[in-house]
């Protein structure tokens, strides 16, 4: 039977998502489940394995149509090998052959990378990318990560680690702690819960009022900084 579609599944530390794509790129089919991190990574593949079978029961796609499935993973990962070695953010996950579990499981060919990466290759082939050789794709959000592809080529470096954008030192001195261990990181200074964290010190220190006339109470998020400075 012809290959209509392929999955995709983001592995996230609060949501699994999947879509059942088409092979131009088009979501045919989305939905999410809980991580369950805390449960371990046994439960969690669980999870996955039953969002999968569940999507393709409620989207009514019939697995024979179905070409191949592609995990992004919020660390660090051998693609070749499909092999999860670690996930910073969600603890348990230390060499995990996540590409064979779902192999033996559904019978069709399984790949995995690291999210950003598969982020970049997305926006390569049917995003903002599209057409060009040569680009970056930066994501922001909890991390900061970005994936580079240069002549067609998605870089990943002789350890994994191309693109770690949110690494990199730009806070020499006095820097905030980052997750990595080091300080004054690019992650410590602009990712979402940094910007929150300058926000409360700011209104602790009385120099600012603006956030808190916008917050009227509830938490300060990145949004609402963004507003604040306009
Ligand atoms: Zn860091």
């Amino acid at each position: 039977m012809a290959k209509e579609y392929n999955i995709g599944i983001d592995i996230g530390g609060t949501n699994i998502k999947i879509a059942i794509v088409d092979t131009k790129g088009k979501i045919a089919f989305s939905e999410s489940a809980s991580t369950r991190a805390e449960m371990g990574y046994e439960f969690t593949i669980k999870n996955i394995i039953n969002l999968i079978k569940d999507s393709l029961t409620k989207s009514k796609v019939s697995i024979d149509k179905v070409g191949g499935i592609g995990v992004g993973c919020p660390g660090q990962i051998d693609s070749e090998k499909g092999i999860v070695r670690a996930l910073p953010n969600i603890p348990g996950w230390v060499n995990v052959p996540l590409a064979k579990i779902l192999m033996d499981e559904f019978g069709l060919p399984t790949k995995i990378d690291n999210d950003v990466r598969v982020a970049t290759l997305g926006e390569y082939k049917f995003g903002a990318g599209k057409g060009y050789q040569n680009i970056v794709c930066i994501t922001v959000g909890t991390g900061i990560g970005s994936g580079i592809i240069i002549n067609g080529q998605l870089v990943r470096g002789t350890n994994m680690a191309a693109g770690e954008l949110g690494h990199v030192i730009v806070q020499e001195h006095n820097g905030e702690i980052c997750g990595c261990g080091n300080t004054g990181c690019v992650e410590a200074v602009a990712s979402g819960p940094a910007i929150v964290k300058q926000a409360e010190l700011y209104l602790m220190t009385g120099k600012s009022t603006k956030f808190k006339e916008l917050a009227a109470g509830s938490p300060i998020t990145p949004e609402l900084v963004s507003e604040a400075a306009i």
